[in-house]
């Protein structure tokens, strides 16, 4: 099934909106063997949707659209589609109720304008919206079918899950998608490549890679008559890559570093404590994303200045004989937060803020200790000196090297 997804809204066309809900459609699209062949973005004018319409209608099977249903004047999603299609919009009274009691439930009362987010054509069907007054149109006419969504993404991405995602799955029932997601970190995406070179380019079963914050993902993608014989399919290329890739693989599908973690850690009963400079406290607000975190994380410094490092124990001597940024004071950091707050493990990172190279160490450069009961490791870590990355790269690199080690230590 051929499909595109048009996005509405003048402000998209203006840079002054970022389209991102094409992008979260388009990622859920293969696992559901619908191949993306368009995007485009069209302003809030009538005839230009009417033309996008028509056009995406012969060139596509489906076409998704997001934006243009709210209750304004510039709002012409369902005036394109009924223009594109040559049908007249009318009000249809139950969504007229169906609204004002939307409206009371809010303590107002609904403005007159907003009738207009009750009207259909005949080829079309209401699709439920329950976080906001706009509901979706499902048209469908001769083979041809346009989804029409709200713009405001939360609204659109729970409409897709309740309601689209499943209408598409009866549509494409004759085929299953299977994915298997396998996460990697610790080799660049042309090493990848070249390492596993024989499974890209293929259709069935499709692999991609995707460079992202926690390393490279290899997702691979299989469609067959059957679940059963979809993962026949993704079985020897997964064994392949972890196979040749084995010791940089970290996790699978949705799997974070931080819950790669916490299942380990609550697995064996132990705990954590960490204290990071570069970072700035990402890694204490990564490992605190779960409700559970205070069972198996015993806290964290955020230790920018020598200061503040010292006060939490880390030796003056070691800091002024080997620096700030040293593989020693990640070693201190790391032994002295597990010892301050008892923990069975602790990380400890020192790098420096990002800042342009100076007499200094060169920017994007930290040292990760990892204390244990039994067994520590030390890491020089490289990436680009853009702040937003040190953080983000070098919190998930040491979560990653955490669980390793405590992986490559057995159960208890
Ligand atoms: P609309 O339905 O066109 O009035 O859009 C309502 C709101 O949804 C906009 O003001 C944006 O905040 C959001 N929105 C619309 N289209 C998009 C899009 N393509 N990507 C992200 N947000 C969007
Ligand atoms: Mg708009």
């Amino acid at each position: 099934m051929k499909a595109e997804i048009i996005s509405i809204g003048t402000e998209l066309l203006m840079g002054e909106l970022t389209d991102t809900n094409a992008a979260w459609i388009a990622t859920r699209l293969p696992a559901l063997g619908i191949q993306l062949r368009w995007v485009s973005i069209v302003g809030d004018n009538l005839d230009m949707l009417s033309e996008a319409f028509s056009r995406g209608l012969e060139r596509s099977d489906i076409i998704f659209t997001t934006g243009g249903l709210g209750p304004t004047q510039d709002d012409l999603t369902r005036e394109g589609v009924a223009a594109a299609l040559g049908e007249t919009p009318t009000v249809q009274e139950e969504a007229v109720r169906h609204l004002e009691q939307q409206f009371r439930n809010r303590g107002t009362d609904m403005p007159s304008r907003n009738i207009k987010q009750a009207q259909l054509i005949p080829s079309a069907q209401f699709i439920t919206n329950r976080n906001g007054t706009a509901p979706g149109w499902w048209a469908e006419r001769d083979g041809g079918i346009i989804v029409s969504m709200p713009g405001p993404p939360a609204e659109m991405h729970a409409i897709w899950d309740e309601e689209v995602a499943p209408r598409l799955l009866k549509l494409v029932d004759d085929e299953v998608t299977i994915t298997r997601n396998i996460k990697t970190m610790g080799l660049s995406e042309a090493a990848i490549d070249e390492i596993i070179s024989e499974f890209f380019g293929k259709e069935n079963p499709y692999l991609g890679i995707y460079s992202k914050a926690d390393g490279n993902h290899l997702r691979i993608i299989a469609r067959a008559p059957d679940e059963a014989a979809a993962r026949l399919l993704i079985a020897p290329v997964e064994k392949a890559i972890e196979e040749r890739l084995g010791p940089h693989i970290w996790g699978y599908d949705e799997e974070t570093p931080e819950q790669a973690v916490r299942i380990l850690l609550r697995q064996r009963g132990l705990t954590l404590a960490t204290m990071e400079s570069c970072t700035g406290g990402y890694l204490v607000n990564s490992l605190t994303d779960s409700p559970d975190s205070a069972s198996y994380f015993k806290g964290g410094v955020v230790a920018i200045g020598d200061g503040v490092k010292i006060a939490h124990g880390v030796p003056a001597e070691v800091i002024e004989r080997h620096g700030a940024v040293s593989q020693e004071t990640a070693n201190a950091m790391a032994q002295a937060v597990r010892k301050g707050l008892g923990s069975d493990y602790s990380i400890g990172i020192a790098g420096d803020d990002g800042s342009p190279p100076g007499d200094g160490p060169p920017s994007g450069l930290a040292y990760l200790s990892i204390v244990g009961p039994n067994s520590s490791k030390e890491m020089e870590l490289r990436v680009p000196p853009r702040r937003v990355t040190v953080k983000r790269r070098m919190s998930n690199n040491a979560l990653i090297e955490l669980r390793k080690l405590i992986s490559s230590e057995g159960g208890r």
